[in-house]
């Protein structure tokens, strides 16, 4: 991914206006021996489909892509897996529903989410928040050491080490307290 397009998309300040797409960087690891091994030919971004693509004509949102992805990929029933993913919005209610659905029927399967951003104004989003909870895939907010880790992951850098952005840790914090009263309910 293009530096600018992550920091422009991922940069969790609530000042910045404009942004239409979510991206997401997915990574896999298998558990082999008690531990996770990455998977390496598994790691990517995508960002969700906009809805004039002939394939989607409703759209395609990052988290579908993202199942599609997972199912393509045929993983090995009989071994575990964890998709860790690091998403710049949180997802809707719809694909809450979705991915919730997804990991009931594929129990090998496990999935992280890390969430710089958080839709959680309207019902439907904290419902969904609420559904991946309860489902096992828990959303995080990303901080300093997960935007760092996309950074040195998954972008063209060209050995540029990664640069917070002002603020970055207040805003994280912010994100982290909406969460946590979503999640409790409020
Ligand atoms: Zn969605």
């Amino acid at each position: 991914m293009d530096p600018g397009t992550f920091t422009y998309n991922f940069t969790d300040d609530p000042s910045v206006l404009g942004r239409h797409q979510t991206y997401l960087c997915y990574e896999v690891e298998h558990q082999h021996n008690g531990t996770w091994v990455p998977l390496h030919q598994h790691r990517g971004f995508i960002f969700n489909q906009a809805s004039n693509n002939p394939g989607f004509p409703e759209g395609h949102h990052a988290e579908l892509c993202l199942l599609d992805l997972i199912s393509f990929w045929k993983l090995d029933l009989a071994q575990h897996y964890r998709v860790t993913c690091f998403i710049s919005w949180s997802p809707c209610f719809s694909c809450a529903e979705k991915v919730a659905e997804f990991l009931q029927e594929n129990p090998h399967v496990n999935l992280r989410i890390f969430a710089a951003c958080i839709y959680g104004y309207q019902q439907g989003y904290k419902k969904g928040l609420h559904r991946l909870n309860r489902a096992g895939a828990p959303i995080s907010r990303m901080k300093y050491s997960e935007f760092k880790h996309c950074w040195d992951t998954f972008m063209d850098h060209r050995g540029h080490p990664f640069q917070p952005w002002e603020g970055l840790d207040e805003h994280s914090q912010t994100v982290s307290g909406r969460l946590q009263a979503i999640l409790q309910g409020n």
